[in-house]
């Protein structure tokens, strides 16, 4: 089952997390979300046949094309995680404060369904997010684990090589709270 891994870290007892339950496809979420876990990262998410796939990415996302973000494929993750915005409990998988960092939809530049293009290990997207827009690469880094992925922005009308996003746009785009507001708020 496609969400077996993201179950088997979880107990949905203690986390409010929401619980695995495939969506109907196709849809085309987008979706980062920011998670002060024992280290800050973001969390990319992209809906792919029911369930949202998902990268780490360490520094998060940059608007310059020469910044190349490693991105570490972690576990599909349900649907109506996108949605979720909260703290984890901190001896529970994941522990901390998660923000919807930025939300909206995307579609695949390539004439290829995007479960293909990860089999490929190559990603081109149209991104409509509320802070990322334009076009994105993922690309799978041959030969140092198949779990390592690179982020990077190509070169549109988009692209900003003085601006640094995680820093100018820091707060929720779903309520507008800072990640101590929601630590706190909860
Ligand atoms: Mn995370």
């Amino acid at each position: 089952m496609p969400l077996d891994e993201y179950a088997s870290k979880r107990d949905f007892d203690r986390t409010a997390e929401p619980p695995p339950s495939q969506g109907p496809g196709p849809g085309n979420t987008y979706v980062i979300q920011k998670h002060d876990a024992s280290r800050l990262h973001y969390d990319l998410r992209l809906e792919s046949d029911g369930v949202l796939l998902s990268w780490a990415v360490p520094k998060g996302p940059s608007l310059n094309p020469a910044h190349k973000r490693l991105a570490v494929r972690t576990e599909d993750h349900p649907l109506e995680y996108g949605d979720f915005e909260g703290t984890i409990p901190e001896d529970e998988y994941g522990g901390g404060t998660v923000m919807v960092w930025d939300s909206g939809t995307f579609e695949s530049i390539k004439d290829l369904p995007l479960a293909e293009a990860v089999e490929q290990g190559r990603l081109e997207v149209r991104i409509r997010g509320r802070k990322l827009k334009g076009n994105w690469a993922l690309i799978q880094m041959k030969g140092r684990g198949e779990k390592n992925w690179l982020l990077i922005k190509m070169d549109d009308e988009h692209a900003d090589r003085e601006t640094d996003i995680t820093e100018t746009a820091p707060d929720s785009v779903l309520t507008g709270r800072s990640i101590r507001q929601i630590a706190e708020q909860g």
